[in-house]
């Protein structure tokens, strides 16, 4: 019997198997994105190296501070959502962007009203490569009402392996307000800050609109910022 000519019964049985197939699978290939353990998306113990660990970066104009290292499972968990499209692991960064979210509002001038948060936009290509906006992912995840008041003004290179005087050089004038801002109060969110270029461009093309900056947040941080130039990132 042709496969076109299988009874009603057996063809709808054919997409239901095929799904537990694929539960299982999926429940036999999991493995933890922090240590490789088998059977769960992320182990206990990788879940507990993302406790937050405020780093607080001192840049002049703009307060910037991030909820973990970007290292170890922090790196790699947000690795695994930017590269590999699991975006379900974005949640478990989020009690890291909220700790840096809660000391941007408590070292921001008396614990200042903040009216959204504004995402780093990101280029046309990742855009297009990922399907989503792991900035805007998380900004969504906080309590604050997500702005979209920016976009790259031209092209920008991939600021990997760019140093940091490049990677200025790269951003200078990149980013452009694509609304006014009136005087509303902004807390910009990247998913990782690397030299504090990019949200120190994105917190000048916002107060050039005229919104007010109040700081900028990250999940993450490379770990220069926490020892010296250590960092390799
Ligand atoms: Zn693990």
């Amino acid at each position: 019997m042709s496969p076109d000519a299988a009874p009603p019964l057996a063809r709808r049985w054919l997409p239901a198997r095929r799904l537990l197939q694929e539960i299982a699978d999926f429940a036999f290939a999991s493995v933890c994105t922090g240590c490789g353990a088998t059977g769960v998306a992320l182990c206990a113990s990788c879940e507990a190296a993302l406790a937050p660990c405020v780093v607080s970066l001192h840049h002049p104009a703009t307060p910037m501070c991030a909820g973990l290292v970007f290292d170890g499972v922090a790196a790699r968990v947000l690795r695994a959502v930017k590269e590999d499209g699991q975006t379900s692991l974005l949640g478990r960064l989020r009690p890291a962007l909220h700790a840096a979210v809660a000391e941007a509002r408590s070292s921001s001038a008396a614990g200042r009203r903040i009216d959204a948060v504004v995402p780093v936009p990101t280029s046309r290509a990742a855009f297009r490569r990922r399907g989503y906006r792991v900035p805007e992912l998380l900004a969504r995840d906080t309590v604050f009402p997500m702005l979209r008041a920016l976009a790259p003004a031209r092209h920008l290179q991939d600021q990997r392996g760019l140093s940091i005087d490049q990677r200025r050089r790269n951003l200078a004038g990149g980013f452009i307000a694509t609304r006014a801002g009136e005087g509303t109060t902004v807390l910009i969110v990247d998913d990782v800050i690397t030299t504090g270029a990019t949200c120190a461009e994105a917190a000048r093309a916002l107060r050039a609109a005229g919104f007010e900056v109040a700081g900028a947040v990250a999940a993450t941080a490379t770990p220069r910022h926490r020892a010296g130039h250590s960092g390799s990132a």
